[in-house]
């Protein structure tokens, strides 16, 4: 018998792989950074020779919903979503040039994309950005190497026509869009999602996180969640997410007196705290607001006299969070089905990155304990549809020729073990082993990736945030 010799076998996992009908014991064999087979008859040796006996593969987890730029996420982003068995990301602000910046330096062998942000003063002038405005934007955003643009409603809002005129352009350009719901008539919560449909007018549309609708802000977090879910059915042209963790994230700087977030004065007011400066400070000290506070490896969370220290010796500029999402509707749009559509909310996100709550593997295989989901549920809202709604029709799924980006989970512990990228080993027992960044980025943005050398998958333009194979009504 002949050996052959290639770049990995993942040998008897239990291979999960819905998009090809696999949930069995098998062993799987990728080279040059694709799948190459599965239970090969020759004898192989390979680079990475792995034994996944007692372990779950599954195709590469995507978080569409994730920071790591220098405004937001910061320089850990990259090393947390590795260590937390994510292969590929969506970074939901930018700025583009900075997220470019530190997926070049801090890199952990991810492939990232990224959104530049539409935000007044510093993107665009004011928050009325006419068409024009909003095109030259999107131009040179996808000339940076963005995939397209994200609507900061919850914290920047615009104007509700300049919300519309940004889906609409984005959606002329077959770019990405995605909009945190919320303008200058109404805010982050159930009423500003179905204003941010309302206003989407049937173009593509990522809604992000509708956890954060359904908050009790408006009506009962419950009712919330089900008016949520109704609405979507309404909208097949909008691709969602959800995220599992309690916890919010939001912006701790001030500026004037005042936390310059809407999302952070609003919350400082539900928990009884003043929306200022000096609220934000209590809040700090007695728990309800969390600081994400940087360590030498990692942000954690942090209260107390502590952190409020570091938060004043940071000038206020760092990230803050809130345990505000209830847990029923949390639970009750990770697991909604429609018979048409699927999954109601389409993905598994977290919003983490460098925000620590990177817990789709954690409280995602939750889910599949309690029975509230299947494995074969799973890997869909975590890599199948994400890798659908991003255009990357190699990944999502463990096919011949699919890229051999794979994540080996241990489900007792609820934990990632290994992941590759490309082939490539960027978690190895639990080891963050991945170097620099594959961006994702449309033919436009290919320049400036390649001066950069963080080459990565290029997605044609037209073909993210796809029609939907069914339509409902
Ligand atoms: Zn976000």
């Amino acid at each position: 018998m002949t050996t052959r010799k290639v770049q990995g076998i993942l040998r008897n996992g239990t291979v999960v792989d819905p998009v090809n009908g696999i949930n069995r014991t098998a062993d799987l064999v990728f080279d040059d950074g694709r799948i190459v087979e599965r239970d090969p008859s020759e004898s192989i040796s390979a680079t990475h020779d792995i034994d996944a006996a007692g372990l779950l593969v599954v195709p590469g987890i995507i978080d569409i919903h994730v920071h790591a730029s220098p405004w937001l996420g910061g320089r850990h982003a990259h090393r947390m979503l590795a260590s937390a068995g994510i292969t590929t990301a969506l970074e939901m602000a930018g700025p583009i040039d900075g997220m470019v910046d530190f997926a070049g330096k801090f890199g952990a062998g991810l492939n990232m994309a990224c959104i530049n942000y539409v935000r007044p003063g510093h993107t665009v002038r004011d928050t009325d950005p006419g068409e024009d405005e909003l095109r030259d934007l999107l131009a040179s955003s996808l000339d940076s190497g963005a995939i397209g643009l994200k609507l900061l409603g919850g914290h920047f809002p615009l104007t509700p026509d300049a919300s519309a005129a940004t889906i609409k352009v984005a959606a002329e350009a077959g770019a990405y869009v995605a909009f945190h719901a919320g303008t200058l008539e109404s805010g982050s919560h159930i009423d500003g999602m179905l204003e941010a449909c309302a206003l989407a007018a049937g173009n593509p549309l990522h809604l992000p996180h509708i956890n954060s609708y359904t908050r009790g802000q408006k009506r009962d977090a419950m009712a919330e969640g089900e008016l949520a879910l109704t609405t979507l059915l309404q909208h097949p042209n909008i691709w969602s997410e959800s995220y599992l963790s309690p916890i919010n994230a939001t912006s701790a700087k001030c500026s004037n007196g005042a936390p310059e977030s809407l999302t952070t004065r609003t919350w400082l007011e539900k928990g009884g705290y003043a929306p200022d400066e000096a609220g934000l400070e209590t809040a700090l000290r007695n728990g309800w607001a969390q600081l994400n506070l940087e360590t030498d490896d990692a942000v954690v969370l942090a209260t107390g006299d502590d952190a409020v220290a570091a938060w004043r010796a940071a000038d206020t500029k760092l990230g803050v969070s809130f345990a505000v999402n209830p847990s029923e509707p949390r639970l009750r749009l990770a697991t909604a089905r429609d018979p048409d559509r699927g999954f109601v909310v389409d993905a598994l996100a977290t919003d983490g990155g460098g925000i620590p709550r990177n817990v789709i593997i954690d409280m995602g295989l939750s889910l599949v304990r309690l029975e509230a989901i299947s494995i074969d549920d799973f890997v869909i809202k975590s890599s199948a549809t994400p890798a659908r709604i991003l255009g990357l029709p190699d990944k999502g799924h463990l096919g011949a020729g699919a890229d051999a980006d794979i994540t080996i989970i241990d489900f007792d512990r609820q934990r990632p073990v290994s992941s590759f990228v490309g082939g490539e080993p960027v978690l190895l027992d639990g080891k963050i082993v991945g170097k620099g960044t594959r961006l994702i980025t449309t033919p436009r943005g290919r320049k400036v990736v390649s001066e950069r050398g963080i080459e990565g998958p290029i997605v044609p333009l037209g073909t993210m945030l796809p029609k939907r194979r069914t339509a409902t009504a």
